[in-house]
């Protein structure tokens, strides 16, 4: 076959030069053929478009045209020609066809219309789908559209380790890292695990977030932001949690709470934007294939300004709306944790928009929240104490970012480690940032994934990462 340099073919589609000899590699679509006519739809994953090859069986020998099979690979040399057909302005007309791969006949993906839940089951396979994809190439842009907004607000990519010897915040749901032998431990007399003689001489965990070295980084290079993977052993099977995601966490010194939501929402809104302007064909694709809203969707969270509600007035809300005949599962008084069905209430039904919930109870936020200085009124009665913290609650995804400005005060901060029996022994370092000239600062992590699951439409965030990783299943 001679040697043509490739052509992608995102930009092979883009071509006018008709009568040019062209090569495009790719993997086959589909064929169909009729009076001794074949067509291949061809792709390369540069774009969800294929690339329409005509030939003639009468050029091909039997043999090579035998084994253009859906999902065989090929190298096609042949004439760029303007197109016949509706929906695409050139296709190729082959002139030599070598077949790089043929494809096996138990081929999973050769049927059309497959379950999500299958397609789990070869995700080895499943990025070579349309759907697949367009989701992958959007992770892609998600990632560049991140890096480029802090980049341009002078933040710092900032990475923070994923083996940690801090518990403070996910004990119980974080995985050891360990070089032990797990069949013969060594314990003391009580029976705890001695680990001075593990890899790290101590017992180590999978990060469960960058947050507190990020709080390290900001009161040194003034704003930050760290974006890698996260781990968390919690057992929650639902459509929205994974045992290894991607988080994004800025941390930026001197801000306060107004600035920091000021912050999600355009940040967020930045990401969206940069999906409409750069993933159009991939959305159009799962518009009409996996979301009929979600063009619009995505439009809409550009142009609306986020709710911002203080949990106090939210719990109010949703007593009011039990008041009126809503039913909840779960009881929603002040102090409790809110429920996704609460929050997708606020959301869907009575904002209607994006929602930032602020000022939630101590109790139920983490330790490092900066604590309020008054305490708040609900339905005309004094509360407990109060934190800043914010939630950023979507449709349809519930929670997809939180956040906090930190406690910067040495003293109460101590006082809330030390109130909740937090076991601070190796976190010395932490708290010099609030010896040694501690600021006001704050910052929130962002699921990368809840994200993508946004932008996509996609209902399970199993489908918005290559390899998903949760209770039960590490496969590939
Ligand atoms: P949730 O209440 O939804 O379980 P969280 O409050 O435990 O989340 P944070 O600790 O605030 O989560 O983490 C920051 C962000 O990371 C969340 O807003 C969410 O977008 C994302 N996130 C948290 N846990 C998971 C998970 N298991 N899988 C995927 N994303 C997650
Ligand atoms: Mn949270």
């Amino acid at each position: 076959m001679e040697k043509i340099r490739r052509t992608k073919i995102i930009d092979v589609l883009k071509r006018t030069d008709f009568g040019e000899t062209v090569n495009v590699k790719g993997w086959v679509r589909s064929k169909r053929g009729s009076k001794g006519i074949f067509f291949i739809a061809l792709n390369d994953g540069s774009t969800i478009k294929n690339v329409q090859i005509v030939g003639e069986d009468a050029n091909f020998d039997e043999a090579t045209i035998k084994l253009i099979t859906t999902g065989a690979c090929l190298s096609v040399n042949g004439t760029l020609v303007e197109s016949p057909a509706a929906g695409q302005a050139s296709e190729i007309q082959a002139k030599e066809i070598e077949v790089l791969g043929a494809c096996d006949n138990t081929y999973p993906l050769q049927k059309k219309g497959a379950s999500w839940e299958y397609l789990r089951t070869v995700a080895h396979l499943r990025p070579r789908t349309n759907t697949f994809g367009a989701v992958f190439r959007i992770r892609h842009n998600m990632a560049m559209a991140i890096h480029s907004y802090f980049h341009q607000k002078g933040f710092f990519y900032f990475h923070t380790p994923l083996i940690t010897a801090s518990d403070c915040e996910g004990a119980g749901q974080m995985f050891q890292v360990t070089t032990k032998n797990l069949y013969d431990l060594k314990k003391d007399e009580n029976g705890q695990i001695i680990y001075d003689d593990d890899f790290f001489g101590k017992q180590t965990s999978l990060t469960v977030s960058g947050q507190l070295e990020g709080e390290l980084a900001a009161t040194a290079l003034g704003s930050i932001y760290t974006f890698g993977p996260t781990f968390r052993a919690e057992n929650s099977n639902t459509p929205r949690h994974l045992a290894e995601f991607w988080m994004v966490e800025p941390e930026v010194a001197f801000i306060d709470l107004p600035e920091l939501m000021d912050l999600e929402e355009d940040f967020i809104k930045y990401c969206v934007k940069w999906a409409l302007d750069n993933c159009m064909d991939d959305l159009e694709f799962l518009n009409k294939m996996v979301d009929k809203g979600l063009i619009e969707r995505l439009k809409s969270v550009i142009d609306t300004e986020f709710v911002r509600l203080p949990y106090t007035k939210g719990i109010e809300i949703l007593q009011e709306a039990i008041k009126n005949g809503k039913k909840f599962e779960f009881p929603c008084n002040w102090g409790d944790d809110l429920a996704s069905e609460h929050e997708r209430f606020l959301v869907e039904e009575y904002f209607k928009k994006p929602v930032i919930m602020t000022n939630y109870p101590k109790a139920i936020k983490a330790f490092y929240m900066k604590i309020d200085d008054e305490k708040p009124v609900c339905n005309g009665q004094v509360m407990e104490e109060t934190v800043q913290g914010t939630d950023v609650l979507f449709p349809q995804i519930g929670e997809i970012i939180g956040g906090s400005v930190r406690e910067e005060s040495y003293d109460k901060l101590i006082g809330e480690i030390e109130s909740r029996g937090i076991p601070m022994k190796d976190m010395w370092w932490y708290l010099d940032t609030r010896k040694f000239g501690t600021c006001p600062h704050g910052g929130f992590g962002l699921g990368f994934e809840r994200l993508i699951l946004f932008v996509t439409g996609m209902q399970n965030i199993r489908d918005v990462i290559p390899f998903p990783r949760t209770p039960g299943k590490a496969d590939f």
